[in-house]
């Protein structure tokens, strides 16, 4: 089963460019950073190395996997020209907060999520072509039913986006940004299709197929003595997360922290933490962390219990 996963993960990399204006692309599609590697990767590693929460083939079930400098949050999605023009805001200057940079670093997440999951449709494809049988399989069964609605959903960000790029108008976003005094040990890209508030109100229902999902797009990165949090979406959707939006500027220092350490875990693979700075949290520390990025929120709101996600976790990702 493993030689086989391994296997079909290999032949579903897809390689691309998502920049809108394909006539600009140069040649070779390089191997993106979805997180900056020399300013920030270089930062978060410890002889070269960081740890991720992304298991690789050869070991699909580990809680924390390590990963060199130059292959971690590397992607498929960019060719060698778009990638160094379109980010050289983000990449070659220090943030300060502009719409355009503000637009950058919640489009490179996006385009890396958007990638993952067209790299999933192509996996769904191959696993078919080996086992034609399991084209009868009904809609209700199939795992990868999911991922074909997420598509769809993304496709919808994807519109906004490109004529962003093409227009270089970077109007279309809504974001908070939080700055702290220190630079933490970890960065981190995500995004979540949000059901609930901080208040435990329902903000979309998924189960409701009839409406396409929104998303609310996360960064969070060191950068010279601070570190900052972007949280973004688009402004049409500022109705539907104005409790939402009012809730995050009223949170203290604290809580805003601590709404960060529990929602890293639950949104994202794409987080690198420094090796020596994750080992300083014990076993039970690990665990809990493991149990959020397992699904842990999903399962306990299935059985009707209220997550307060501005309540301390046992760990602070913060005071590693
Ligand atoms: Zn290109």
């Amino acid at each position: 089963m493993l030689e086989n996963y391994k296997a079909i993960r290999k032949e579903s990399k897809i390689k691309q460019c998502l920049h809108p204006n394909k006539k600009e692309c140069s040649e070779k599609i390089i191997g993106a950073h979805s997180i900056q590697n020399n300013k920030i990767l270089k930062k978060i590693s410890s002889e070269g190395i960081v740890f991720m929460p992304c298991p690789k083939p050869d070991d699909p079930f580990a809680p924390m996997t390590s990963y060199g400098r130059k292959e971690a949050t590397v992607f498929t999605g960019f060719c060698g020209y778009h990638d160094k023009t379109l980010f050289q805001p983000i990449e070659d200057k220090d943030f300060e907060k502009t719409e355009e940079q503000i637009f950058l670093f919640t489009y490179r997440c996006f385009a890396l999520e958007y990638h993952k999951k067209q790299e999933l449709q192509r996996m769904e494809q191959i696993i078919l072509r080996k086992k034609p049988s399991l084209v009868n399989m009904p809609d209700s069964e199939n795992p990868f039913m999911g991922n074909r609605m997420a598509i769809g959903d993304f496709e919808e960000d994807r519109e906004i986006f490109d004529k962003a790029i093409l227009d270089k108008s970077y109007i279309y976003l809504t974001s908070i940004v939080w700055e702290f005094n220190k630079a933490v040990k970890f960065a981190c890209t995500g995004f979540e299709s949000l059901q609930y508030d901080l208040k435990n109100n329902k903000v979309q229902d998924l189960l409701d197929f009839s409406k396409s999902v929104q998303h609310v797009y996360v960064c969070v990165f060191p950068e010279k003595e601070k570190t900052y949090c972007i949280i973004s979406w688009f402004k049409k959707n500022d109705q539907l997360f104005s409790k939402y939006y009012e809730q995050l500027n009223n949170l203290d220092e604290i809580k805003k922290r601590n709404y960060i350490n529990n929602l890293l875990p639950m949104i994202s693979e794409n987080l690198v933490v420094n090796p020596d700075a994750w080992e300083k949290l014990s076993q039970s520390q690990k665990d809990e962390f493991g149990s959020y990025v397992w699904g842990m929120e999903t399962i306990a709101q299935s059985f009707g219990i209220e997550v307060d996600r501005t309540e301390a976790p046992s760990y602070d990702l913060f005071e590693l």
